[in-house]
């Protein structure tokens, strides 16, 4: 962790003491209620500078913190020490703990007057199951909020130096998922014909079939992909290839989860945008002279 991250911590609790805004939209701030609550929060895809101070603040007024697999280990390093903390799974295929138990667990926290922080991955309502966890406790009578947190794809688009929408480029992005019991249940050629970007969240394993799929569908066989692993994390990894080539470069490169998939002309703006770097930090040395 550097200085700066370090000096940024400490600042923060203090600055957050006071949240004027709060009242007038009529939500709470985290940590401002003295019977239990549960609060369903998005951690972001992993760097812990994208937090939202929010988020922060419903960390440090935590009884009980529950923490997922997607929840990075910077982000796990300001958990306060005298919080307890329990990681809940959700890796694919070794649910530490089922969603039903779950969803009890959480009750019953809350029940016994507890703060309780759940604290997932990227944004909760986006392929987070956070709708499913919103409805239950709500539905058992447990006063609950969501803190909204930056979705994977755009923290990985953006750590990439790929815009997501870009004038001229595409108009639209849809977010798919990957992740199926059987086959994807997607209209493939409504959407290969969206002229939209195209992320796919949990696309790992089904690379071939969201390639073969969306050719068929009449995409060109050279539009860009980028499979981001580990985004916005120290050991993030791009690759970028295209729609044919991209379920073998999965396996060539034997890119790990957690990995986003992104197809579209934008892809192209990266090596663009990364040429201008130069021009960037020579510009700089100017000013600094
Ligand atoms: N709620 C999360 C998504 C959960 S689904 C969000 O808003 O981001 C889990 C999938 O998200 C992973 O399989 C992967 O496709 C993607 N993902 C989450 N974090 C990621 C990261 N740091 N880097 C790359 N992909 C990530």
């Amino acid at each position: 962790m550097n200085n700066f991250f370090k000096a940024s911590v400490q600042v923060l609790p203090s600055a957050l003491v006071k949240t004027p805004g709060a009242k007038k939209t009529g939500r709470h701030t985290p940590g401002d209620k003295t019977t239990g609550k549960v609060w369903l929060v998005g951690a972001g895809p992993g760097d812990a500078e994208l937090l939202t101070l929010k988020a922060l603040r419903a960390i440090n007024n935590a009884d009980i913190i529950f923490y997922d697999y997607l929840v990075s280990e910077d982000i796990r390093a300001l958990f306060p020490s005298h919080i307890p903390a329990h990681y809940v799974g959700k890796a694919k295929n070794q649910h530490s703990i089922k969603q039903e138990d779950l969803n009890q667990l959480l009750v019953t926290q809350a029940q016994a007057g507890l703060n309780v922080c759940r604290i997932k991955g990227g944004d909760p309502f986006v392929f987070g199951r956070g709708g499913e966890e919103l409805l239950e406790l709500r539905s058992a009578g447990i006063d609950a909020e969501v803190i909204p947190g930056i979705t994977s794809a755009s923290g990985c688009s953006t750590y990439a130096d790929i815009p997501l929408t870009h004038r001229g480029l595409s108009q639209g992005c849809t977010f798919v998922t990957g992740h199926a019991e059987k086959s994807l249940d997607v209209n493939w050629a409504a959407l290969a014909q969206l002229n939209h970007t195209l992320v796919f969240y949990m696309g790992l394993t089904r690379a071939d079939e969201i390639a073969a799929q969306l050719l068929a569908g009449g995409l060109a066989a050279d539009t860009p992909v980028a499979i981001i692993e580990n985004g916005c994390r120290k050991d993030q990894r791009d690759i970028i290839s295209d729609l044919h080539d991209f379920p073998a470069a999965v396996v060539r490169e034997q890119v790990q989860s957690p990995a986003l998939i992104i197809v579209g002309e934008v892809v192209r703006m990266k090596a663009q945008l990364q040429a201008q770097i130069w021009q960037h930090s020579s510009a700089e040395s100017l000013l600094l002279a």
